[in-house]
């Protein structure tokens, strides 16, 4: 996956099968769809791989159990299939876990026992494993530090969990290896319309600050939280489509959740489920819904929202995190899909996805999950083809390995995440380049030489954030770090002093939103 190769492609090739905007879950996801069914295929992301919303979820590959509980059952037997899906094509980045849902009220238990068997059986073949009831002290002897005041019992139940931003990384690569063009840092500015019909778009390279004009037969948006603005550049009038709900995660130490299981609490004070989920040695805490009036990328969480996972999440942990516990905090925006009511409030506000194409051909994906990325594509990609009087060709999605495919590797070596380029990884360098320049997590030489030539990490944060997860695991630590990281990125790109200044005094900046 290289840059230069690739903007050097777009300057010769002005005509496109299919173009993607947006470089998150959604995005690549159709990146890799259209490759491989035989489009000549690009995709502009504004910023870095998966910088909005795709590397800031809970980390779950997932049915819904709450979407089970709402009675969306569509939705969880489609998400529980891809679920299966994500773990069998990405072996290396997707693993099995095991929930625990304590058990404090009578009438609980078979609520959840007789529901996670329904979700079991939804799964099919591609089923994780069992569900099960726990009594008391089984409870207390997988979660070590639950709160056993009243406590019944517990329900286990198996979902997935992943890499979210290195999932997008090996979707991106994926997508290059079927021959797509890629590329980060390339904002659209404009759509290019003939006789009332998308045929194009304008784009600017936010590294040379180049601007290009490219044609293709279909546009497709992939924007996220973002999409009406990519609608408006279409249909000034469009109405609002996307309302984005903001959810926060608080990173803590592992201490707070001994053992290898998440935790599941079934009802938080404003009747949500709250996630404890073991990640890199750590464990996220997490999510909320507030809704927010207008998209950014680098959301902030309130403190209000600070406050009501520390306090829900208090009631279940035996050690009590505080606010002084967290070692990064993170904020995302869900791009719901949200149809406006006849009152003007957003009424339905659904984890489905939609597809939508405007009266001049461009073609939008809306909300959705990272779990449903793969069936998003192909439901979009069916629709852009017809748009676009594209040949029909079959998606092939289903059974395609993704970029660094790998079984039976251990989850503890903090390179699984590779795959199959673990060893080209470690090869980079010398035998020292290996040694972790970090006590708390793992981050050496070689993976930042790696992120940088195979990758394509641009800035100090694309290695922090996304090739790397050093910022979401404990931001002080990576702020120690950043100096280190800066000059060894410094060296390897050939950049003076003062590139490395820059990097490191607008990347401190970044850092200290996630640090409590
Ligand atoms: C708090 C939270 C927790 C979640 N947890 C889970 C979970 O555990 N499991 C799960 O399955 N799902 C989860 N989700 C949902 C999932 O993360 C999202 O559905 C998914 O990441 C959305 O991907 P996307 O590609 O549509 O949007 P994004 O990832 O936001 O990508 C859109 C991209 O478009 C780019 N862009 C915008 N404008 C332009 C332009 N003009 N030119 C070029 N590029 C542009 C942006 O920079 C951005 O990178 C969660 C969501 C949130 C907010």
């Amino acid at each position: 996956m290289n840059r230069k190769a690739n903007i050097d492609r777009v300057v010769k090739q002005t005509q496109w099968d299919v173009v993607i905007i947006g470089g998150g879950a959604s995005g690549l996801g159709i990146a890799v769809d259209a490759a491989q069914r035989g489009y000549r295929t690009l995709l502009l992301e504004q910023h870095d791989f998966a910088k909005g919303t795709s590397s800031r979820s809970t980390k779950l590959v997932h049915g819904g159990v709450r979407y089970l509980q709402n009675g969306d059952v569509s939705l969880v037997i489609e998400a529980l299939k891809e679920r299966g899906l994500m773990k069998r094509n990405a072996p290396h980045l997707v693993r099995d876990m095991s929930f625990v849902i304590p058990i404090y009220s009578w009438w609980n238990g078979p609520f959840y026992s007789i529901g996670l068997k329904i979700y079991d059986m939804m799964a099919g073949d591609l089923g994780l494993g069992k569900s099960q009831w726990l009594d008391k002290t089984e409870t207390t002897r997988l979660i070590q530090n639950v709160n056993e005041h009243e406590l019944r019992g517990g329900v286990v139940y198996h979902d997935g969990q992943f890499d979210d931003a290195r999932m997008a990384i090996s979707l991106a690569l994926t997508a290059d290896q079927q021959g797509a063009c890629v590329l980060n840092y390339t904002q659209v500015t404009g759509l290019i319309q003939e006789d009332g019909l998308v045929c194009g778009l304008h784009f600017v390279d936010h590294l040379s600050g180049q601007k290009h004009a490219i044609r293709s037969n279909v546009v497709i948006n992939a924007t996220g939280v973002f999409s009406d603005t990519i609608m408006k550049m279409d249909e000034p009038e469009a109405q609002d489509r996307i309302t984005p709900s903001q959810g926060i995660h608080l990173v803590l130490d592992r201490e707070f959740l001994q053992g290898s299981h998440a935790i599941m609490i079934p009802q938080t004070t404003d009747g949500r489920v709250l996630f404890a989920v073991p990640w890199h040695d750590h464990v996220i805490l997490g999510t909320t819904d507030t809704l927010i009036d207008s998209a950014a990328l680098e959301p902030q969480a309130l403190d209000q929202e600070i406050d009501f996972v520390l306090n829900n999440a208090a009631q279940y942990m035996h050690k009590k995190p505080k606010r002084s516990d967290v070692k990064s905090v993170f904020a995302g925006l869900r791009p719901l899909a949200a149809s406006a009511a006849k009152d003007g409030k957003t009424k339905e506000i659904s984890r489905h996805h939609k597809v939508h194409v405007s009266t001049s051909g461009l073609v939008s994906v809306l909300g959705g999950k990272w779990t449903t990325y793969r069936k998003m594509a192909e439901d979009t990609l069916n629709a852009a083809a017809m748009v676009g009087g594209l040949d029909t060709k079959k998606c092939k999605t289903k059974k395609l390995k993704l970029f660094g495919h790998q079984k039976d590797l251990s989850f503890e070596d903090p390179l699984h995440v590779y795959g199959t380029e673990r060893e080209t990884l470690m090869a980079q360098g010398p035998e020292d380049h290996n040694v972790s320049l970090s006590n708390i997590f793992y981050i050496s030489v070689n993976q930042i030489l790696y992120s940088i030539r195979h990758e394509m990490a641009i800035t100090l944060e694309d290695i922090i954030a996304r090739r790397v997860r050093c910022l979401f695991l404990d931001a002080k630590e990576t702020l120690r770090l950043l100096p280190r990281i800066a000059h060894i990125m410094a060296q390897e790109l050939n950049r003076d002093e003062h590139w490395e200044a820059q990097e490191l005094e607008k990347t401190e900046q970044l850092v200290k939103n996630y640090i409590l």
